[in-house]
């Protein structure tokens, strides 16, 4: 995924204990998640109520209606099971706001009731449903439907939509939110194969991370199939007025129809990133790499869902400046849906080894330099985020997340630290040892989920030990273990992009003479992020009318841009700005780009009330994982 913002606590909104027990057999009772015994320290997930040291799900079979009027997904989800241990009696699933209606079992081609409970709901986890199987069947179905309020479901009336026709509704799963939308084993420990037969209005597309066929007819009746074992953050489906563009033979753009044009002219060097990526760690195997734009409201930047990368329009700004994004997702092709972390609490051996494989596609499609710049804006914004962390969140290999939310463990740390941990290896042993290294992790290591002390060993055998001398045991456990970057780091990254730029705003800044325009034309989106960036507290209103008339700030359609001037414009008292401003905060949902805005807003009494104001109009067309954010961000600066 990409991008976290702030280490902001995401209260996830929870409706109070839904659920119905229409076969319970036993009074339901509230439980953590805990320890499974047979299962590694650091292997094994606190965020799930599965026990997949008894039973395994290894493939799912989806039948659902999806009602746009009701909001609800509804239907059966049929799991084929592999049972471990030949003593066990119950398959334990997690579920968040469903109505599970039956539970039944497959024994010689009948099915059967099957009693089940479904404990009260846990803020975080959800709710344990536990179905009893003592014949342990190969197949179980589960009858369920999900509420309106699934934290993994966004809805979308027609006109939060670019063509205010058709409703339109996506899922996001990661991290465990996939429980809202089927039951599941939700740990990314488990893998398993699925297929799905979704049926709805037959003028909206329905698509999900499998198969989806750039000719489906529009009818409303649609199946999907996915070869490959994902775990179940990687399950996603969306649905609206959806029309399809290719890009290559294997490679194309979903999106709504008036935006389809611009994506597909944005992302058309995609089929050369999977051909760069290939070549650097071997093939692709997931058949199609599709991309599909979602509206605005979108809380992240995109979502790797497998065969089919859910992402944000607002990367798409005219001129491939913001395209990393689909480096990123791309890369999870292979770090992540191929090599998953069995828990969140490694998480950056998603998205540090994802953030890498990004730097490394960047340098072969639009040189060093460009890079270099993505990578030192990154970096930057770690620095900053680090002095205001807890040293405990700090660190690569987390400890176990306990009661805690993983959507609140998601900061920049695993991206961008762990990217640079790598890039120091790369640095130490050199391309040659270390491209083929990386290479091997990943053939060795497809379709598994694996933990920290799994790459340690690994890093161990394969790199450290062909050049003992190169990276010490103490470097790496100050790596995994301490807070902050390490001094045994690589050097921090430096572009001519970002330096033109600092170069040009110290000019201005002194002289008040506006860079050369011979000089902006490439600095592309980047450029201008640090530009601004580095303006310090604040300007004067002529400085900020100056670069308004010259370049348009208030009012720009991009939205990293957008994500700098307008938190200038409110620390310097420039109100013209507000207007612009609140429209951007209506229009996008993106966290990463509005979060600094309204953060910003909060910190006088007068601009906490205008951000109440603009986020009452704004909310019914955010996420609930914004919604969350900003709730949460608002009534911190009111409690002070
Ligand atoms: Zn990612």
């Amino acid at each position: 995924m990409r991008f976290p913002f702030l280490l902001l606590p995401l209260a996830m909104m929870m409706a109070a204990c839904s659920n119905t027990d229409s076969g319970s057999a036993t009074a339901p009772a509230q439980s953590k998640p805990r320890p499974a015994s047979s299962v590694s320290a650091r292997h094994h997930d606190e965020s799930s109520y599965a026990r997949p040291d008894v039973v395994k799900i290894s493939d799912l079979a989806l039948d659902l209606n999806l009602d746009f009027d009701r909001k609800q997904l509804a239907g059966t989800a049929t799991y084929t099971l592999d049972w471990a241990d030949p003593s066990a009696t119950q398959l334990q699933l997690d579920t968040r706001d469903l109505s599970i209606e039956r539970a039944e079992g497959e024994k010689g081609g009948l099915w059967t009731p099957l009693p089940f409970t479904v404990a009260d709901a846990d803020p975080v986890f959800g709710s344990k449903l536990t179905i009893e199987a003592p014949e342990r069947n190969d197949r179980i179905r589960v009858t369920y439907s999900t509420a309106p309020t699934a934290s993994g479901l966004q809805w979308l009336e027609p006109a939060m939509t670019e063509g205010k026709t058709l409703p339109f509704m996506f899922s996001q799963s990661q991290a465990i939110h996939a429980r809202s939308w089927v039951p599941l084993q939700d740990t990314p420990g488990v893998r398993f194969t699925y297929s799905a037969h979704v049926q709805t209005r037959p003028d909206a597309m329905v698509l999900m991370s499998a198969d989806n066929d750039p000719a489906a007819v529009r009818d409303g009746d649609y199946e999907f199939k996915m070869p490959q074992a994902i775990p179940s953050y990687l399950l996603a489906i969306a649905a609206g007025d959806l029309v399809f563009q290719p890009i290559s033979e294997r490679s194309g753009v979903w999106a709504e129809p008036a935006m389809v044009e611009k994506a597909a002219v944005e992302f058309a060097d995609t089929e050369k990133m999977i051909e760069v990526t290939e070549q650097l760690y071997g093939p692709y195997r997931w058949g199609r790499y599709d991309m599909l734009v979602l509206p605005p409201s979108f809380p992240f930047g995109g979502m790797e869902n497998p065969r089919l990368t859910f992402a944000t329009p607002t990367v798409i700004v005219g001129d491939k400046s913001l395209v990393s994004l689909i480096a990123h997702e791309l890369a999870h092709s292979w770090s992540g849906n191929l090599v998953s972390n069995a828990s969140w609490k490694d998480i950056w051996l998603n998205e540090g080894f994802t953030t890498y494989v990004q730097g490394r596609i960047l340098e072969v499609l639009y040189g060093e330099d460009a890079a270099e710049a993505d990578r030192e804006v990154d970096q930057k914004d770690l620095l900053v985020d680090l002095k205001r962390m807890a040293p405990a969140d700090q660190v690569l290999m987390l400890a176990p997340l306990g009661n805690r939310d993983p959507d609140e463990i998601l900061s920049q740390v695993p991206y961008i630290k762990g990217a640079w941990f790598l890039q120091t290896l790369e640095q130490r042993f050199g391309r040659e040892t270390f491209d083929p290294f990386l290479r091997g992790w990943f053939d060795q290591h497809a379709f598994q989920s694996v933990d920290s002390d799994q790459f340690i060993d690994y890093l161990k055998k394969n790199l450290m030990a062909t050049n003992p001398s190169a990276f010490s045991g103490e470097e790496l456990k100050a790596w995994m273990e301490q807070p902050g970057i390490p001094i045994t780091s690589a050097a921090a990254a430096r572009s001519n992009i970002l330096a033109s730029a600092d170069t040009a705003r110290i000019a201005w800044q002194g002289s008040g003479v506006l860079p050369s325009s011979q000089i902006v034309p490439a600095w592309g989106t980047l450029g201008w992020v640090g530009f601004l960036d580095g303006m310090g507290e604040s300007l004067s209103r002529e400085q900020l009318k100056q670069l308004d008339d010259a370049y348009h700030f208030t009012g720009t359609p991009n939205g990293e841009i957008a994500a700098r001037w307008y938190p200038l414009t409110i620390r310097s008292g420039y109100v013209e700005a507000r207007p612009a401003m609140a429209d951007f905060l209506k229009r996008v949902g993106r966290r990463k780009l509005i979060l600094p805005v309204y953060q910003e807003l909060a910190k006088t009494p007068d601009g906490l009330a205008f951000a109440q104001a603009v986020f009452a109009e704004a909310q019914p067309g955010y996420h609930p994982i914004t919604t969350a954010s900003v709730k949460e961000l608002l009534s911190r600066s009111t409690a002070r």
